[in-house]
């Protein structure tokens, strides 16, 4: 595996890209194997309360940007797996969409929660222009072959002061720094592009979105950041201040970025 990075933008990326199909093959396949690998010592399923306390922690920032109720909002996650954040954002009332390449996990998600998941090409999917508050897509865009171009695409289907939220690797981590290309998100094949604040900045601008933030987080103690977002407000606030004082070893990077 090689990967480079741009003069201009400073995103890391995969050169040469793999082939669109080997890309594809990946993640659109009709049973389980993405998400539940031994091989990989995935288990999606027995992982989830651990992507709960992960989404209800990226729920506890959104709504630092997203001022209005969630009761009601629009909801679209691209790329929503098995549909965790989006059941957590059912929950407080929000109306959710899906859209997932992987037809077991779209199965999943309506069965399990009864949520809208369209097994659809983003590009293509027929959603209606400007008709999402929020748009969510975690831990997604270090997999596109074509980033940039995803994400005008979903700019084009946020409202106006619409939120757009992306949580990704941070390519700059201590632990990035300390293990170089042996850091564990250099995954060939499947994490293709590897962004920074800057190179994440460059993304959403060249979007036509205003960026609200940059933050960094710490992504594998994410059951620590679950215990954190299940707390009262004022005290989850709290920890959190003093997580972010403490804890050096943000591996995460999440921004959130408002349509103008
Ligand atoms: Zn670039």
């Amino acid at each position: 595996m090689h990967y480079v990075q741009c003069d201009n933008c400073s995103v890391v990326y995969q050169h040469p890209l793999p082939p669109p199909i080997a890309i594809e093959s990946i993640y659109n396949q009709n049973n389980s194997d993405y998400f539940i690998s031994e091989v990989k010592n995935s288990n999606f399923l027995e992982g989830e309360n651990w992507l709960r306390g992960s989404a209800q922690f990226f729920i506890f920032r959104l709504q630092k940007y997203y001022r209005k109720p969630l009761q009601d909002a629009s909801v679209l996650d691209f790329g929503c797996g098995t549909g965790i954040v989006l059941d957590e954002l059912q929950k407080l009332g929000a109306q959710c969409t899906g859209v997932e390449m992987s037809p077991w996990a779209c199965r999943y998600g309506r069965e399990r929660f009864g949520l809208t998941m369209l097994n659809e090409d983003i590009m293509t999917v027929n959603l209606v222009p400007e008709s999402f508050d929020i748009i969510v897509m975690s831990h997604v865009i270090e997999h596109l072959p074509n980033p940039s171009l995803i994400v005008s695409r979903l700019t084009t289907l946020l409202k106006r002061g619409g939120i757009l939220m992306i949580c990704t690797p941070y390519s700059e981590s201590i632990g990035a720094r300390l293990f170089g290309k042996k850091w564990l998100y250099y995954l060939p094949n499947e994490h293709l592009h590897l962004f920074n604040d800057r190179s994440i900045h460059h993304v959403m601008e060249h979007a036509g979105l205003s960026v609200r933030t940059v933050e960094h987080y710490l992504w594998r103690k994410r059951s620590a950041m679950g215990a954190v977002a299940r707390l009262p407000i004022s005290l989850a606030r709290t920890a959190w201040q003093g997580a972010t004082q403490f804890v050096s070893a943000k591996d995460g990077l999440i921004a959130f970025a408002a349509k103008p």
